[in-house]
């Protein structure tokens, strides 16, 4: 069936291009993409048109780093640094995912709110409980999320009511792989927390079931400098962190690293020679006081920056907030080395916002031809109607001043959500 919606059509082709099409169809065939027109086509002249009027038509959001558990008390404990942070908060409230019946409840309120903030793709962190795991998957499929969600693996450094055993980790990570095969939206990625919290036999266990079964991979990567100390105590053969996920081959395209605010020079070549794709979370840098991220310069260096909410280190499970986020460190950055040229862009921000997850789910940048789509319509016909405003312009408003409030609608998967 041909449908087409209409209106201020904006899409994210590359870092540094927007594709804007003013008062356009981005016309569909059963939910796939057809193209993008200023006026319909004679042969495309059956589509029924749903018209959004003067209303954005935006890619959906793709966040590409949160832990699912930790949803319930965003913006709870700012005022503690991060390992008092993590013992008086996020530790406790995951442990108490061992209960399937508290992670249903949970997680269908979560799955509900990322689609009402137009996320529809996702990258996520479960607990180290394989059946809630499964729960976060069953429910975000039934609200129409997509992407991949992990069970964390973690068998030291650890709280000991949260910490598996070597033996446990290794059955249930197989027992949950084997479970995720009755998922079509939401698959299975590997997820040792971070390096300090697995042991060796753990990664070496990870590492050749990623080659085995060809799986990707999310973890986290220079976060803060004690992390970095802590690593290089716990893997003194490695001169680098990013050389203990290298070592036990977890450190290659189909990985994501979240972070990688203190990356020097080396690490950073490694992460683009290697086409590892990492994570900026703005809001969390910023709410546990790791550091300010180079992420202008890691785009430069043509890596693969995507952006996460990193709930609960981060405040806000928006993603328009997120972009905001993401320029307004990059300016403090810029600031502090009095160095305009780390600014990033809107077009920098919305690209890694939308785009940059998709390519990393296996789909092409923009509404690509032939891909069932993943969009959200925001109004912002309540700001004022500024004299010769740009869609651009419009974009980058929306970042500052938009939110879940003024989403119209979204589309997941060829199929409207909301
Ligand atoms: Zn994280």
């Amino acid at each position: 069936m041909l449908t087409a919606l209409k209106g201020n059509i904006i899409e994210a082709l590359t870092p540094d291009t927007l594709g804007i099409h003013p008062h356009s169809y981005l016309v569909l065939e059963d939910g796939r993409v057809v193209g993008i027109y200023p006026v319909l086509p004679d042969a495309l002249g059956s589509a029924s048109v749903t018209d959004y009027g003067d209303a954005l038509i935006l890619q959906s959001f793709a966040d590409m780093h949160l832990h699912g558990p930790q949803y319930e008390f965003m913006g709870t404990g700012m005022d503690r640094p991060l390992l008092q942070w993590l013992e008086a908060y996020a530790f406790p409230t995951e442990a108490r995912y061992a209960d399937p019946a508290y992670a249903r409840e949970k997680y269908r309120i979560l799955a509900r709110d990322l689609l009402q903030n137009g996320t529809t793709q996702v990258c996520m962190f479960s607990s180290l409980h394989a059946d809630s795991t499964l729960i976060l998957m069953e429910e975000l499929e039934k609200a129409g999320v997509t992407g991949y969600v992990g069970k964390v693996n973690m068998d030291r450094n650890a709280p000991p009511y949260l910490c598996e055993t070597t033996e446990e980790s290794k059955k249930e990570t197989l027992r949950w792989l084997d479970e995720c095969k009755r998922f079509t939206l939401v698959k299975p990625i590997l997820t040792p927390r971070f390096a300090p919290s697995c042991t060796d036999e753990l990664l070496t266990f990870l590492g050749k079931l990623k080659a085995e079964r060809n799986l990707p991979v999310q973890s986290h990567l220079s976060e803060n400098l004690g992390e970095i100390a802590l690593v290089g105590q716990l893997f003194p053969d490695c001169p680098q962190y990013w050389e203990v996920y290298d070592k036990y081959g977890l450190f290659d395209s189909k990985t994501l690293m979240a972070h990688c605010v203190h990356s020097d020079a080396r690490e950073r070549a490694a992460i683009a020679m290697r086409g590892v794709h990492p994570v900026h979370c703005a809001s969390s840098n910023n709410s546990l006081m790791s550091g300010i991220s180079p992420v202008a310069d890691m785009l430069r260096e043509e890596q693969q920056v995507c952006l996460g909410s990193d709930v609960s280190g981060g405040t806000t499970l928006s993603m328009l907030h997120t972009m905001a986020n993401s320029i307004s460190a990059s300016k403090d950055r810029g600031s502090l080395q009095q160095d305009a040229s780390q600014a990033l862009s809107i077009e920098q921000a919305y690209y890694m916002a939308t785009s940059a997850g998709k390519v990393f789910l296996g789909l092409k940048p923009g509404f690509s031809e032939g891909e069932l789509l993943h969009a959200v319509v925001l109004d912002d016909t309540h700001l004022p109607k500024l004299p010769n405003i740009t869609l651009r312009e419009r974009l980058l408003r929306a970042a500052y001043r938009l939110d879940d409030r003024h989403i119209r609608a979204v589309y997941s998967e060829g199929i409207r959500r909301l």
